[in-house]
């Protein structure tokens, strides 16, 4: 084996070479064959440098093997990881590639067509995986902890998507505090189904296996049939999904035959553990996956900015609609709107959090760094009340942020684009409450009065463009929306709206 082999999570996989690492739908590889693979891509990305330095290596590969090689294979080049959402449209793609100043995009043959002309307009090496892998073993440079690792792009309220910054460090942190407090092991084995440009699914449900030399089994993309045809197969010990997805695994259930019910409700069973986060789960959710499937959720607070915060416990007591107790090593305090620190129960505060889990900066925007922070704590934006030991969400301080079957949208990107439509003249975007989705994104839209619009035609519009938000088939408009659900949004635009 060449090369130096310094991060972490790299040298923890040199300890469980023959375990299996990743199991996709071309086979199964074990921890020695990622190693290898994600050298021979970092040879491919460095192609005689000694160090890429930290430049910008975009990625654009499915979920499976080949994704945690090129992941590894940046690293160990000393370039910063970009994992692009690959369901995204070129303009989302193309604005993150110019705000992150790419160096690279490797990617996988499936995306060529897509990314080749982006690379070139944009003037970005493209380089496809099978090329970068196909390079000599080279001496790798050595890369200090302190180094930046990975961006992440997330939405804020008033600017377009922000790259979050994270450091081998930070990622380290995030990764260690949930070996510990979910008691990962070799033996575990994971289905992974979540989106691979988001933490949930890169640190929590691909890195912290890997790190304990466990399994992760990559599905392509989430299904519900599919889901539970593996957890009958057997073998599964860990799953971690937003609500949305197990709401969709209880619908299939509940449309089942009784003789299927009770092989998916005995298959979760041999499983040790089942986590829900990224948006909050609802009390009856958690109730009818207990019923289903025995297990109690455990549920868990983070952000693309700090990893996991706060979780209920892998032993104690799983408290339906609570998110826990902070976690080993993350700091957290609440803070009223005046900048006291609250030290009582029941008086409600913003969560803010300190600890290496803590990301570096917001790439290229020190202003909106600054401003994140709070005398070095990092401010989330999210209201929380502590109850009886257990903290419990209250919502968001900016009504502009909307979470929708998990992802985090703007509202105020959404209007801008929405009000690119010739007939529309003003229009209010607002999350509203939804059992399915957590928030279903509600647009209050006047008419300019020069042509009609009917709803069809502006959801059929609003499809193509809004879909870099997934949230096209979710647009609601207020006419379809029940006076008593409208009554309770509070953003003042939409009301104002609602009055002409
Ligand atoms: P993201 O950076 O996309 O992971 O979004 C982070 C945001 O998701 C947080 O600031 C919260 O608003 C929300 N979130 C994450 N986990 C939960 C949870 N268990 N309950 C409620 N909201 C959550």
């Amino acid at each position: 084996m060449s090369g130096n082999l310094t991060l972490p999570i790299i040298k923890r996989a040199q300890t469980q070479q023959q375990h299996p690492a990743i199991i996709d739908a071309q086979g199964e590889y074990s921890h020695a064959q990622l190693l290898s693979a994600s050298q021979k891509i970092a040879a491919g990305l460095l192609q005689g440098r000694p160090d890429l330095q930290e430049a910008r290596v975009a990625l654009m590969v499915p979920p499976g093997f080949e994704y945690a090689a090129a992941l590894w294979g940046a690293w160990l080049a000393g370039g910063v990881a970009l994992p692009l959402c690959i369901s995204h449209p070129a303009p989302e793609l193309e604005y993150v590639l110019q705000d992150s100043a790419a160096e690279t995009v490797l990617v996988h043959p499936l995306f060529e067509e897509k990314l080749r002309p982006l690379a070139g307009k944009l003037n970005i090496r493209f380089l496809l995986t099978r090329e970068a892998s196909s390079a000599e073993e080279c001496p790798l440079p050595a890369i200090a902890e302190s180094r930046r690792a990975m961006i992440l792009y997330t939405s804020g309220t008033t600017s377009r998507p922000k790259g979050v910054v994270t450091t081998h460090r930070n990622i380290t942190s995030q990764i260690t505090t949930l070996i510990d407090a979910w008691g990962w092991t070799a033996e575990d084995r994971i289905l992974h189904v979540l989106p691979l440009h988001h933490t949930h699914g890169i640190i929590n449900a691909l890195l912290c296996p890997l790190w304990a030399g466990a399994a992760c089994e990559m599905l392509p993309q989430f299904d519900a049939g599919t889901v539970w045809d593996r957890f009958i197969q057997g073998k599964i010990t860990v799953f971690m999904a937003v609500p949305t997805v197990y709401i969709k695994l209880i619908e299939f259930w509940e449309n089942a035959t009784e003789e299927e019910q009770r092989k998916m409700s005995q298959a979760c069973a041999g499983m040790r553990l089942m986590v829900s986060g990224s948006a909050a789960l609802p009390v009856s959710i958690f109730e009818k996956w207990k019923a289903i499937s025995g297990h109690a959720l455990l549920e868990r607070y983070g952000m693309t900015e700090i990893g996991m915060a706060l979780s209920n416990p892998l032993h104690g007591e799983r408290r339906p609609g609570c998110i826990g107790l902070p976690l080993p090593r993350v700091q957290i305090r609440l803070v009223d709107e005046s900048g006291k620190e609250v030290n009582d129960e029941e008086t409600p505060g913003e969560i803010q959090v300190k600890g290496e889990n803590v990301f570096l900066e917001y790439w290229r925007r020190p202003e909106a760094t600054r401003e994140a922070f709070a005398e070095g704590w990092f401010r989330t934006g999210d209201v929380a009340v502590v109850e009886s030991g257990y903290y419990r969400i209250l919502g968001r301080s900016s009504v502009d942020i909307i979470k929708t079957g998990g992802y985090k949208v703007s509202a105020l990107e959404i209007e801008e684009i929405l009000r690119s439509h010739p007939c529309i003249k003003e229009c209010a975007v607002v999350g509203v409450e939804d059992s399915e989705w957590g928030e279903r994104v509600c647009a209050a839209v006047v008419l300019n009065g020069v042509n009609s619009l009917n709803l069809e035609e502006l959801r059929r519009w609003a499809k193509e463009k809004l879909a870099a938000y997934k949230i096209p088939s979710r647009l609601l408009v207020v006419d379809e929306l029940p006076r008593n659900v409208m009554g309770k949004v509070t953003k003042p635009e939409v009301k104002g709206l609602f009055r002409d």
